[in-house]
């Protein structure tokens, strides 16, 4: 399949009349969120549906791809899988400058847009950051970085015995029924 690397759908012939429209691509290398950019560990697929059903339109949408994140403890840059998917309603508004939220007579949220060549990097940008986790370890028992010379102590040990995260909880427990 080819895919795009233009994160936009285009609903020029969906504007006047009901029906479907959808578009597919590819993010390579990174995804950027504001200021700040997400390395890839390989290119993120995704895909965009929309529906013109008279009034409104309803996007749905999903995002896969790989990221690194930094392991909080060793800073490794570690592979993290995410499987996104999000949905929203539009309306056409040719009014409106921007891709611009509110809220409709239910409460609902609704995005206005005017340019029928719709911009999908926001709504893909925010499904990909809602699924991100607080922090990430590259193992589930990453020793870390050592507290006094730095060095990675998944990899090599430095000698250093300060870090207490190394000691293991249940030793003293173990000398005390050993005791009794
Ligand atoms: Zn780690
Ligand atoms: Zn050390």
């Amino acid at each position: 399949m080819d895919y795009s690397e233009v994160q936009s759908i285009n609903l020029a012939k969906l504007l006047h009349e009901p029906g479907t429209q959808s578009a597919n691509g590819v993010i390579r290398d990174r995804i950027e969120v504001g200021e700040e950019q997400f390395e890839l560990e390989n290119d993120a697929t995704w895909s965009v549906t929309v529906t013109h059903t008279g009034n409104e339109f309803f996007l749905s949408g999903e995002l896969h791809g790989t990221v690194r994140l930094e392991c909080r403890r060793c800073l490794t840059p570690t592979p993290y899988a995410i499987n996104a998917y999000f949905q929203h309603l539009l309306q056409y508004d040719p009014e409106v400058e921007t891709l611009t939220l509110i809220q409709n007579a239910e409460d609902e949220d609704v995005y206005l847009f005017s340019d029928p060549n719709l911009d999908l990097s926001a709504f893909l940008a925010e499904a990909f950051v809602l699924e991100l986790p607080y922090t990430v370890l590259c193992q589930e028992d990453c020793r870390g970085l050592c507290p006094v010379c730095g060095a990675n102590r998944n990899e090599t040990d430095c000698g250093h015995t300060e870090g207490q995260g190394l000691r293991n909880p249940f030793s003293a427990l173990g000398k005390l029924l050993d005791e009794v």
